[in-house]
């Protein structure tokens, strides 16, 4: 059993794994479906996707937990946002049912690549849909691709939880009233350049500010924001602009009903972010991953919680969720899917 990788040395990059799921949109409707093992995508030169960028993804995982089951966490959630994503761009929807059984089937196909508990490592599954069919004139595609892949990936934190340092960006990640708010490739190709830039410079992540006015937090270019107050509040911003991340929208849960803390969900001035205890950026991959330092254009932020290990909150909302994940803490009903 197992596809005997090296779990715990696995990094971030794409192994390619024996199935994937596919299924076609054509005149008007999605067509059954498939595995396959063919990874190669034959389409026109001309195709919407390469033209005009028409393309959205999800992002989630799948793993082992301590009593051995295969499961994926809250997997309907990725479906939902990837219909707002679809409907915003013009892109006919995947349903919902469908786009769950996908998750099951890929995962099922692939479950030797499935790390085992303990291990630190997932099974990374990247859902996305493109507009396939040929477009000049800058219109919808009439035809459309929606496929699933999945590859292992290692542990976020190899050596251990690390604070990082961010910066305050100069650039911005989306337009007010614009695609902030969905997951379309094309605001991962408008950020590449501004995290090049700040990994040239030494910072890890760019922090992002509200284009209009740059007085309100925004997020990174792939995780929101969690702020813990001194008074032991959890803080996220609220913003049209920011991509409703289902980790940061589960930590929120978590430490009202499971911690008891005061959870708000508002606007939040940059100015106020001095005065935080804690930082730290949520996403899928990392679930939490600690700030230590914020970089104003050479002003640091020092959080109080420093560049040695998370903040105590941010800790014990991350072993709470992760807990859950991993079924060493009772879940809310409907957050753990498992795979037969
Ligand atoms: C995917 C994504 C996130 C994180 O969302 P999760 O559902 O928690 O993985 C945050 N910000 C952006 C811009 C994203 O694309």
């Amino acid at each position: 059993m197992g596809a005997n990788l090296d779990w715990g040395n696995l990094g971030f990059a794409y192994v390619r794994t024996p199935y994937r799921y596919v299924s076609d949109f054509k005149d008007g409707k999605w067509d059954e479906g498939r595995l396959t093992g063919e990874d190669k995508i034959v389409m026109s030169e001309c195709a919407g996707v390469l033209q005009y960028a028409q393309t959205c993804f999800e992002g989630l995982k799948a793993y082992t937990t301590a009593d051995g089951k295969i499961v994926t966490f809250r997997p309907d959630l990725n479906a939902e946002r990837m219909e707002n994503s679809a409907k915003r761009l013009e892109m006919p929807v995947f349903p919902k049912e469908r786009f769950l059984e996908a998750v099951d089937k890929v995962v099922a196909a692939n479950r030797d690549y499935v790390p085992p508990y303990g291990s630190g490592a997932t099974l990374y599954i990247r859902p996305f849909m493109f507009g396939s069919s040929e477009v000049i004139g800058v219109k919808p595609a009439k035809e459309y691709q929606f496929r699933m892949f999945c590859t292992p990936v290692g542990p976020y934190f190899k050596e251990g939880v690390r604070p990082i340092v961010i910066r305050v960006s100069d650039f911005d990640r989306a337009a007010p009233r614009g695609t902030g708010h969905i997951k379309a490739g094309l605001n991962y190709a408008m950020s590449l350049h501004a995290i090049v830039d700040a990994h040239n410079n030494g910072f890890e992540e760019n922090m992002y500010l509200d284009p209009a006015t740059r007085t309100y937090v925004e997020e990174t270019g792939g995780a929101n924001f969690i702020f813990i107050t001194k008074d032991g509040k959890l803080v996220t911003p609220l913003s049209d602009s920011i991509l409703p991340s289902i980790t940061r929208r589960s930590i929120c849960y978590v430490a009202e009903h499971y911690l008891g803390l005061k959870v708000e969900h508002r606007k939040v001035k940059f100015e106020e972010v001095k005065d935080f205890a804690e930082c730290g950026l949520c996403g899928t991959a990392a679930v939490i991953s600690p700030v230590g330092i914020i970089n104003d254009h050479g002003k640091e932020i020092k959080l109080p919680s420093g560049m040695k290990k998370m903040g105590e909150i941010t800790k014990k909302l991350y072993d709470t969720l992760t807990g859950i994940q991993m079924g060493k803490i009772e879940a809310p009903e409907g957050w753990i899917r498992e795979i037969k």
